[in-house]
């Protein structure tokens, strides 16, 4: 059975690599000309399990309204004349009462273990390298407010079967030492074990060749331009102006989904939210941390790929735009030097900016659609890495018939 994947990011890589795993014959389709350079490309590197939260929080509505006018704010809406970024818009901050909250966050939670659980099956078979830290996350926090918060999220993660332990200042540095020379002023912590960190776009590269030696066929340069369809199924997809034809399609083509489903008519409430990430070349070694760290004060997460220092964070809803914004990255580069004064020089840092593709309930989008033979896994906002394996080992055995390890109906379009 034939089946075209849109999209060689994280998402497509690793759905193309589980379908051929069951024997189908898959191709790829991407608009770039190698796999993993969009979103993919340069993020934060963390595989946070304990991280399922969505960024509507109960306590958004009025965070946003003290953030009006602050160029520092961690998250900025900058609305435009989009209905599409209105309704999205609107539609994220209903997801911030308490029931839809702990809902969503289950559901993350769900997927991050059984994403876990793929990753581990998935390097044992086939061996890869990607810079890959097994040492668990360290979580900063400031006063006594961020410091509750904290802990009412450790109890809910306790309670779901995910240890975090909460840990006093000195405990944190005990633990990660490169944060003695500290300039920040956090209180405490929380540890997760369970979390890691690696480069998602090494990562994707490798699986990318482990799944051409299954037989999966790549095809850059290949911007996926609509169909051909009928009411009820996609008889072909139209690529650079050529019309091809498979019994299957899978959408992972990341913040630019909905662009390709609303051709179809599927309605699809993915929008994408701009990050900016730095990396930078660690001079100064033992000032560099090895376990991964999440700055919840400054929303900045940071992760030690090798010889080099990523910090990632910021969140800003302004449209598909790409253009980066100085301000925002120094914010990023900033957290990451206060933390760790002297691991490098600041002006060697490289600078990305890339778009999460957000679901307006955070919860990633997987399954099928009204359309019989046309598939989706998208919508994977902050927390794509984290997903990628398990969303795609879902989708598979979903496509195959097969029985899925969680129920995949709890992921599908239709909840919208
Ligand atoms: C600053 C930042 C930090 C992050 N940190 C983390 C983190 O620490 N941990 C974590 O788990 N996640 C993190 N994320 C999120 C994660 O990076 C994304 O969720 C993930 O990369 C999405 O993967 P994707 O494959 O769905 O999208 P992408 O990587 O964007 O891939 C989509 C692909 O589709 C292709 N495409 C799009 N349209 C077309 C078309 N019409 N035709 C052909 N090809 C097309 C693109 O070229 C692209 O290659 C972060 C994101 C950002 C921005």
């Amino acid at each position: 059975m034939k089946v075209a994947v849109l999209g060689a990011g994280v998402t497509g890589v690793t759905t193309a690599y589980y379908l051929a795993k069951r024997g189908f014959d898959v191709t790829v389709y991407d608009r770039q000309p190698l796999p993993a350079e969009e979103t993919t490309f340069a993020n934060g590197g963390q595989i946070s399990v304990s991280q399922p939260f969505p960024w509507s929080t109960p306590d958004l509505p009025m965070k946003l309204l003290k953030w009006i006018g602050r160029k520092d704010a961690p998250l900025v809406f900058k609305l435009q004349a989009d209905p599409k970024m209105w309704a999205w818009s609107l539609r994220f901050l209903s997801n911030a009462r308490p029931s839809a909250f702990y809902k969503n966050s289950e559901k993350i939670l769900k997927l991050a273990l059984h994403s876990k659980s793929c990753l581990d099956d998935l390097v044992q078979t086939e061996g890869m390298e990607f810079d890959r830290q097994q040492l668990g996350i360290l979580k900063l926090f400031t006063g006594m407010k961020e410091a509750k918060q904290t802990a009412e999220l450790a109890n809910w993660l306790n309670e779901n079967g995910v240890e975090q332990r909460l840990l006093t200042r000195a405990e944190v540095i005990e633990m990660e030492p490169a944060l003695e020379n500290s300039n920040s002023s956090f209180s405490g912590g929380t540890y997760s074990p369970i979390d890691e960190s690696g480069d998602a776009h090494k990562f994707a590269v490798k699986l990318e060749a482990a799944a051409r030696k299954l037989g999966v066929i790549f095809e850059y340069n290949s911007a996926v331009e609509g169909f051909k369809n009928s009411a009820s199924s996609v008889q072909s997809i139209l690529v650079n102006g050529k019309s091809h034809n498979f019994d299957k399609y899978v959408l992972c083509t990341g913040s630019y989904s909905e662009k390709l489903t609303s051709k179809l008519n599927i309605k699809l409430p993915v929008y994408p939210v701009k990050g900016y990430s730095v990396s930078l070349p660690i001079e100064g070694d033992n000032k560099a941390p090895l376990i991964s760290i999440t700055d919840e004060t400054n929303h900045v997460v940071i992760s030690r790929l090798g010889n080099t220092l990523r910090a990632a964070g910021t969140a800003e809803i302004n449209g598909y735009s790409t253009e980066p914004n100085v301000d925002r990255e120094n914010m990023v580069l900033d957290a990451v030097m206060a933390l760790f004064p002297g691991v490098g020089d600041p002006e060697k840092a490289t600078r990305w900016c890339g778009l999460r593709p957000m679901s307006a309930d955070s919860v990633p989008i997987i399954g099928s659609t009204k359309l019989d033979n046309f598939y989706l896994n998208t919508g994977h906002g902050p927390l794509g890495w984290t997903l990628s394996c398990g969303s795609a080992q879902l989708l598979a055995a979903h496509i195959d018939g097969d029985t899925t390890k969680l129920d995949i109906s709890a992921y599908n379009v239709d909840r919208f």
